[in-house]
């Protein structure tokens, strides 16, 4: 019968994954369940982006593409850059970026560095790539951020890569200029290890955003850039992201991505290039458009007793601390809370340990007003009846 691969016996189904079944059970039986717990944003994709993806296909781009993408593509993104081609990447979504990332660079027991919270699918695809996730955990006082100092401690001689993520998902924090200069400091002092920069939410901060390209172009050899247009453009279906690295890390990726996909699909590289290249002035009232999400999100959750939210600098998550609610009502893991509030009030949110950071949980803001408002009244609810 079939076993599963060592490679893979820690890894099931995520918990977000778990969640939306669960939530989809309820809703099935007849329940009414309000879900602010997934990553996409609620706008359609945009029309001219559908339209070029439709003439592509018409024009006949509907054969496999260039392994490490099209060449306008890669030209688009390595203009924008401000890199040669030969430094891009164009992978089936920013995850499987991930995933070439570390098939091509990690040998079994090689560390990789990731500051907690981090999004669930880094430990998960770095284990199943062979390494070790060293977690460090980041908390709200630190504003989920990782030090200079934590950083040098948890770098050892096996050390292969630390994976930052600016605006973070779950806790939109975004770094400085001057935090990245630290942490970059730091990193000069250890050759053998490599950093990952996701900057996927890059579009979407309400503070200033500098790329970690510009803060430290010196580590370019070692660094390795992420990002795509599934959330900034609403093209999550798509499965468009890319990777911008040192040639040889590319060729590399490529050489995975080769045997997995054999490249990503070319219709829907038709799109990311219109998307890319086209009216970019959506970017700014979705922006302003999750900005007011987020501040009603933020000032609904602190006023509720045992909540504590701080505003994100940047993607469309809230993650508060909700230890004081926790011991309220009587609950032992954020897993629990999460899970009788779902229950009882029929609101799906993900527990914080899913991110490495217990005693929070993470509320998505890309879902309609009216969503969000039910969510926020249900929470609510739920902590006023313990
Ligand atoms: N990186 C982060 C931090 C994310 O939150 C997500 C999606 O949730 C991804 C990458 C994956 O994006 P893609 O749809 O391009 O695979």
């Amino acid at each position: 019968g079939f076993r599963r691969a060592s490679r893979i016996s820690a890894i099931q189904l995520s918990e977000i994954a778990q969640l939306s079944e669960r939530a989809a059970a309820l809703r099935a039986a007849g329940k009414d369940v309000v879900a602010l717990s997934t990553g996409e944003p609620d706008f359609p994709t945009p029309p001219h982006v559908v339209e070029a993806a439709h003439q592509a296909a018409l024009a006949g781009q509907t054969g496999y593409t260039a392994t490490l993408g099209t060449p306008a593509l890669r030209a688009a993104i390595a203009a924008e850059a401000g890199v040669s081609p030969a430094e891009v990447i164009v992978s089936t979504g920013a995850k499987q970026v991930l995933a070439n990332a570390m098939l091509a660079s990690l040998d079994p027991g090689d560390e990789v560095i990731m500051p907690a919270p981090y999004w669930t699918s880094y430990s998960d695809i770095v284990a199943m790539a062979g390494g070790s996730p060293v977690v460090v955990p980041c908390d709200m006082a630190q504003g989920f951020k990782l030090t200079p100092g934590q950083l040098q401690a948890a770098i050892t001689p096996r050390s292969r890569w630390v994976m930052l993520n600016a605006p973070s998902n779950p806790s939109g924090a975004i770094y400085t200029p001057a935090e990245q200069a630290a942490l970059a400091e730091v990193l000069r002092a250890h050759p053998q290890v490599m950093v990952l920069v996701d900057e996927i939410y890059a579009h979407l901060s309400y503070q200033p955003f500098t790329s970690f390209a510009e803060a430290a172009p010196d580590l370019k050899d070692r660094m390795l850039i992420v990002n795509g247009v599934s959330k900034a453009y609403a093209m999550t279906g798509w499965r468009i992201g890319w990777g911008i690295g040192p040639a040889d890390m590319i060729r590399a990726m490529g050489a995975v991505q080769g045997q997995v996909t054999s490249g990503a699909c070319s219709v829907s590289q038709a799109a990311a290039l219109a998307a890319l290249t086209g009216d970019q002035a959506l970017l700014i009232t979705r922006l302003e458009e999750m900005r007011q999400r987020r501040d009603r999100v933020v000032a609904a959750l602190n006023a509720i007793e045992g909540i504590r939210c701080p505003a994100p600098d940047g993607a469309f998550y809230v993650f508060p601390d909700i230890r004081g609610a926790m011991a309220k009502g009587g609950f032992d893991t954020d897993a629990d809370f999460c899970a009788a509030l779902l229950d009882q009030q029929g609101l799906a949110i993900v527990p914080g340990r899913a991110f490495g950071l217990p005693g929070h949980a993470r509320l998505s803001f890309a879902y309609a007003k009216e969503e969000i408002e039910a969510g926020l009244a249900r929470i609510a609810a739920f902590v006023a009846a313990f």
